[in-house]
């Protein structure tokens, strides 16, 4: 039985996934980044997955989601990039969690804490985001350097992330990148893996690829270019999210469906319903436009989509209660991609998947 609500995650995809990007990437190592849940598809399942697909360390964003995969029993490397004033650096070294650290108060209360950690010193090279501004890095790769001479702890990576903002920018950062690096260098550090490139750069900037590229989304087997798809890229779209149909009734003509009527069935026809909603994290912005596949062929959702669910004009298409909805999963497999969505909401198809609520039941395949 499917459930009432399904994502289901084909695992294999995911290891296949990797490997195909891995081969991609020549001799650079391959982290798989299961922060956000593993982007909606459930972190342990993914980082399994994505280690039998020769990944050889996970990423995730805080020292939470690392502690849970090593709850779960992942003792693969892991590094967390991210964080607060809270940040139980102690633990963290206790787990075996490397720590990306971003700026000078971090680094010294990353060493204060018991145990050595080993830490990737995180650069802003140009993204103007998370990272040590090129003004601070002097001070901050030496007091890594006193660090790791007192035994507090170990620089054993060097990163930064990139904007994705075009050549120029892309060759700028990789141009800071690199003088930064050797300033680590010259400061006495010797990070043994240094690393800048996401999907898109691991795919189209080579120069980037350096010891380890940072897989996120192209692990789910979606494509962070505009100008290509999964299949162009030789992925397979991970998730497949479906929800049975609920309800099927016969309307006439001038039936206003959901809330405002911003839709009016044109003549009689059927309407079904589906039981997903924006509290499942589809997008309330799809509302008339996100694309669903009911029995082989596929409707625009009707007017609004509420809460818990959202209406589709099927006209005469034979429809049955218990039938599903497919609103995304593999292409090649004749149903929506998380991307049109992602196109009917304004957004980007990182932020459909990531959004599915915890109400859809994950099924692993
Ligand atoms: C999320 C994230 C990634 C993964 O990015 P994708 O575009 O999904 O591959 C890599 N590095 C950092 C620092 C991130 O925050």
């Amino acid at each position: 039985m499917t459930a009432l609500r399904e994502a289901s995650i084909d695992l294999g995809a995911i290891s296949r996934n990797v490997e195909t990007i891995g081969a991609a990437v020549g001799s650079a190592d391959v982290m798989v980044v299961v922060k956000a849940n593993g982007y909606g598809h459930g972190a342990v399942e993914s980082a399994r997955a994505a280690m039998a697909g020769g990944a050889t360390r996970l990423g995730v964003v805080d020292i939470a989601e690392a502690l849970a995969l090593r709850a779960a029993g992942v003792d693969a490397p892991i590094l967390a990039w991210l964080h607060g004033a809270a940040a139980d650096f102690g633990t963290a070294v206790e787990a075996g969690v490397d720590l990306g650290v971003s700026h000078l108060a971090q680094l010294d209360r990353v060493a204060a804490a018991s145990g050595v950690a080993r830490v990737h010193i995180k650069v802003d090279s140009g993204l103007g985001r998370n990272g040590a501004s090129e003004a601070e890095c002097a001070e901050l790769f030496a007091a890594a350097a006193r660090h790791e001479r007192a035994g507090r702890l170990r620089i054993t990576g060097f990163f930064s992330h990139l904007a994705n903002a075009g050549d120029a920018a892309d060759a700028a950062q990789l141009e800071r990148f690199t003088r930064l690096l050797a300033g680590a260098r010259s400061a006495g550090l010797d990070p043994e893996t240094v690393h800048l490139a996401a999907t898109a750069g691991a795919l189209r900037l080579p120069a980037a690829r350096f010891d380890l590229v940072r897989i996120g989304v192209g692990a789910y087997g979606l494509s962070p270019f505009d100008d290509a798809s999964s299949a162009d890229l030789g992925l397979t779209p991970v998730m497949r999210l479906s929800g049975e149909i609920v309800s099927v009734k016969r309307v006439p003509a001038g039936t206003g469906v959901s809330y405002a009527h911003d839709y009016v069935a044109p003549r009689d026809t059927t309407l079904v319903l589906v039981p997903l909603g924006y509290a499942d994290g589809i997008p309330r912005h799809a509302s008339g436009a996100g694309p669903v596949s009911i029995n082989g062929r596929t409707f625009a959702v009707s007017g609004r989509v509420a809460m818990d669910q959202f209406v589709v004009d099927v006209g005469d298409h034979p429809v049955a209660l218990g039938d599903r909805a497919v609103l995304f999963g593999d292409p090649a497999t004749g149903v929506p991609s998380a991307t049109q969505w992602a196109d009917a909401a304004g957004t980007i198809n990182y932020e459909v998947v990531t959004r599915i609520g915890n109400r859809v039941e994950r099924r692993y395949r």
